[in-house]
């Protein structure tokens, strides 16, 4: 083993969004969890996003100390058994459920009358509150009413993540006064991906998570392939380079982070 591998592996870092229990990791999900563990992965947070998969998502978590899960219907989805805020609550009222989400606004996959998309973004908000457990947001194209609605209805009081954050420096910022973390994703890897780049080196650690979205977004030099929670390394490693600041200082900042995230409460 060299140094620097060496060094690597007694680095510890944290997944804070995957999806163990899609096509293509589901099925040998054991396989993929081990690997993880290998690289220094040692925790990693499998999200909901429908509650059809919501047992699944949770049992899967429930077989591993070092996983939690999330409940949550997804923006993306129309065809979908609605979530009420009683169904959301009496769904995360279980230890291993971490957080609420995914839930947010997307308006680059969803054209036409998004009404019913931000109703449930509200659900979502409400279910987290009454929980006092966290939100994981998705938002796409759509950060002006993100903002709008976390504010309205008050998500700064129980926080929580910006996930597979692509949005300008400006929107992490409210989004970090507002509470919540910012995570990137394999996305930071990418060549072209100027905006992404100026959060990272902007934007400081103590507010940032990583992720890797899986079994989407495979990080260079992966890319094209189904993503994995090992590989969350790489998105710590661009990041360290776009900081000019060590491996090691990125992976303690977001895994304390995650450890935050994933332990918080509402204040009261
Ligand atoms: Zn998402
Ligand atoms: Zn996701």
């Amino acid at each position: 083993m060299t140094p620097e591998t060496s060094t690597q592996a007694s680095l510890e870092f944290a997944d804070s969004h995957c999806h163990l229990n899609y096509e293509g990791l589901a099925d040998r999900v054991e396989d993929v969890l081990a690997r993880m563990r290998e690289v220094g992965v040692r925790r990693a947070l499998n999200v909901c996003t429908t509650l059809s998969e919501a047992q699944s998502v949770l049992d899967t978590a429930r077989a591993h100390d070092f996983l939690v899960c999330s409940v949550g219907v997804h923006p993306d989805y129309e065809d979908v058994v609605e979530p009420t805020v009683e169904e959301l609550v009496r769904r995360g009222d279980h230890p291993k459920v971490a957080a609420v989400g995914e839930t947010g606004l997307d308006y680059f996959r969803l054209k036409g009358d998004l009404s019913w998309q931000r109703e449930r973004f509200r659900v979502h908000i409400r279910a987290a509150r009454e929980l006092g457990k966290p939100l994981i947001i998705h938002t796409r194209d759509a950060a002006e009413d993100t903002i709008a609605i976390l504010k309205e209805e008050k998500a700064h009081e129980v926080g929580g993540v910006m996930h597979c954050f692509t949005e300008n420096i400006s929107v992490a910022r409210q989004a970090v006064e507002m509470n919540f973390l910012v995570s990137l994703s394999g996305i930071v890897t990418f060549k072209n991906a100027t905006q992404v780049h100026e959060v990272a080196r902007e934007l400081g650690l103590e507010h940032l998570m990583i992720e890797t979205d899986a079994p989407f977004l495979a990080p260079v030099p992966h890319r094209g392939q189904t993503n994995e929670p090992a590989w969350v390394v790489h998105v710590a490693q661009r990041i360290a380079d776009l900081k000019a600041v060590s491996l090691a200082e990125v992976a303690q900042w977001t895994s304390s982070n995650y450890t935050r995230f994933i332990e918080a409460r509402l204040a009261s």
